[in-house]
C-alpha cells in the first residue's frame, strides 16, 4: 500500500502523460496525395505515448465506397497504421464524414478503431462537449442536405454497396465531379454552417461546447448561447499542414 503523498505524485504523473485528448477531421487521405498520409503516419506514432484518446470526425478518407473497397482504393497503409497505433495501446474513435459514410464494422473490425454517431455527446472532466463532423449544420445547402438524407438511408448504403467494386468507383468518381461542378455555383457562405442550426443543435443536446471539422475553416468561435458564453472549435483540413485540436487539463488548443 502506497503512503497517501506517493499516491498522490502517481496521480499527478499519470494525469501529465495519459489525459492529452486530441481531435482531427478531413484529412481527405488519397494515395494521389502520399505526404497527407506521411503526416498521418508521423502524427500517429508521436499520439501513441502522448495521447489518451483520439477523435477523427470524419473525412479521414478522400473518398470510401464500402470496407470491400480498401485495396481498389489503395488505403491499406492507412488501416496498418491505424491497427498499428490501436495496437499500441491508444483508443481511437472514428466519425462518418461525408466522404467517407461508408466506413463500416468491417473497417472497424480490422483497425480496431470504434465507430461513433453523428453527432456524438462526450464528457470532458465534467465538461459536456458535442462532437459532428458538421455536415449536417450546412442548412444553407439544400442540395447538400437532400442528397446526405438520401445517402444516409439503409436502402440507399445497400443499393450501392450491392454493386461491384468497380462500378462503386465509377459512380464515387462522378459524384466527386457533379459535386465539384455544383460547388462552384455555391457561395462561401452557403457552404459554411447555418448559425441557427449550430445553435439549435447545441440547445438540444445542452451543451454550450461543440466541436467539427468539414468547412475546412479551423477557428475557435465564441458566441452567447441563451445568455450563456459558448464556443464551437473548427478543426482544419490536412491539405497543406496538419491540423489538430489538443484537449489538455481543461483547456483546448487548436494546432495548424
Ligand atoms: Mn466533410
Amino acid at each position: 500500500m502506497p503512503a497517501p503523498d506517493e499516491l498522490e505524485k502517481n496521480i499527478t504523473h499519470d494525469d501529465a502523460h495519459t489525459m492529452t485528448i486530441a481531435f482531427i477531421s478531413d484529412l481527405h487521405l488519397d494515395p494521389v496525395r502520399p505526404e497527407s498520409t506521411q503526416w498521418f503516419k508521423e502524427f500517429m506514432s508521436h499520439s501513441i505515448d502522448r495521447l489518451s484518446r483520439l477523435y477523427i470526425l470524419g473525412d479521414l478518407f478522400e473518398v470510401w465506397i464500402g470496407d470491400d473497397g480498401r485495396d481498389t482504393l489503395g488505403q491499406g497503409a492507412v488501416e496498418n497504421i491505424i491497427k498499428a497505433t490501436v495496437h499500441a495501446g491508444l483508443d481511437i474513435f472514428f466519425m462518418h464524414g461525408n466522404r467517407d459514410f461508408l466506413v463500416g464494422n468491417d473497417f472497424a473490425k480490422r483497425t480496431g478503431c470504434k465507430i461513433l454517431p453523428d453527432p456524438t455527446l462526450i464528457t470532458l472532466d465534467s465538461k459536456q462537449v458535442l462532437l459532428t463532423h458538421g455536415d449536417a449544420l450546412c442548412t444553407d445547402d439544400i442540395e447538400h442536405q437532400t442528397a446526405r438524407q438520401e445517402m444516409l438511408t439503409a436502402k440507399w448504403k445497400m443499393a450501392f454497396l450491392n454493386k461491384p467494386v468497380n462500378q462503386r468507383m465509377d459512380t464515387a468518381r462522378s459524384m466527386r465531379t457533379q459535386s465539384e461542378t455544383s460547388k462552384k455555383t455555391k457561395s462561401m457562405a452557403m457552404m459554411d454552417v447555418n448559425q441557427q442550426q449550430v445553435e439549435k443543435v447545441m440547445r438540444e443536446h445542452g451543451v454550450l461546447t461543440m466541436i467539427h471539422g468539414h468547412t475546412h475553416k479551423p477557428a475557435v468561435h465564441e458566441f452567447s448561447l441563451d445568455g450563456a458564453p459558448a464556443k464551437r472549435y473548427v478543426l482544419g483540413d490536412w491539405y497543406t499542414q496538419k491540423s489538430v485540436l489538443y484537449y489538455d487539463h481543461g483547456g483546448f488548443a487548436l494546432r495548424g
